[in-house]
């Protein structure tokens, strides 16, 4: 049989909630390289936990979380946002990533996400929670992660950001896991589902519309 790849990370029998409760029970996945993965699920199903589990941001109450060593992973969820510097601007979020590239490098790149001109040296104080989600998106893409974790997304983006950020995700080669109520961008970045519901996490094969 054709080898497996090395998953990139591994839960096996994870339990994970929030003190005495518990949202997800027996819980095994496996990222592996290359895979697209969109989590589906009503509202409090356990979506957002699971990927608080995947980035390492919530420990699990039970079982095993394994991430591979030297894999990199971006994690975007709203409160991501909080992270920004407000006293800096987009350019200079990027010039600190990345201190040897260009400032003409990193203008066309933080262009594509919504940043041209003068926005590139914009302060980040009094942006909207559509312009730091983009550029949290911007800052982690920049940074081509061997996976992504999204969590929301797009919940701030108008259409024009929407389709950049799924241009940027389908340019993307590395692993992914999106959480989404946007059936646009899961149909145009994801191939392969997951249902959270009744604390598991079962393949859907079903029909993204029903
Ligand atoms: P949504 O689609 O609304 O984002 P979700 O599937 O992402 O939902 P979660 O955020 O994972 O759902 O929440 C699952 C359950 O865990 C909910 O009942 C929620 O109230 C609870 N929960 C989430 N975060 C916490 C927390 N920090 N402390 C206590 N309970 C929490
Ligand atoms: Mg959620």
């Amino acid at each position: 049989p054709a080898q497996l790849p090395n998953p990139l990370l591994t839960l096996e029998k994870v339990q994970a909630g929030y003190g005495d409760t518990i949202i997800l029970r027996d819980i095994k996945f496996n990222l592996v390289p290359g895979s697209r993965i969109g989590l589906l699920g009503r509202n409090g199903a356990g979506k957002s936990t699971l990927v608080k589990l995947l980035a390492g941001e919530l420990n699990a109450q039970a079982g095993v979380v394994a991430l591979n060593p030297g894999i990199s992973l971006g994690y975007f969820a709203q409160h991501q946002l909080e992270t920004l510097d407000v006293q800096a601007t987009p350019l200079q979020h990027l010039q600190r990533l990345d201190p040897i590239a260009t400032e003409q490098q990193l203008r066309d790149f933080i262009g594509g996400f919504g940043f041209s001109g003068d926005a590139a040296t914009a302060l980040v104080g009094p942006m909207s929670g559509g312009e730091k989600a983009r550029l949290v998106l911007a800052l982690i893409v920049y940074q081509k992660p061997n996976m992504l974790l999204l969590d929301e997304p797009t919940n701030h983006l108008d259409s024009t950001m929407r389709e950049a950020l799924v241009y940027a995700l389908q340019d993307f080669d590395g692993a992914m896991v999106i959480v989404s109520h946007d059936r646009h961008l899961l149909r145009t970045t994801v191939d392969e589902f997951y249902l959270v519901a009744n604390q598991h996490v079962e393949p859907f094969a079903g029909d993204l519309d029903a």
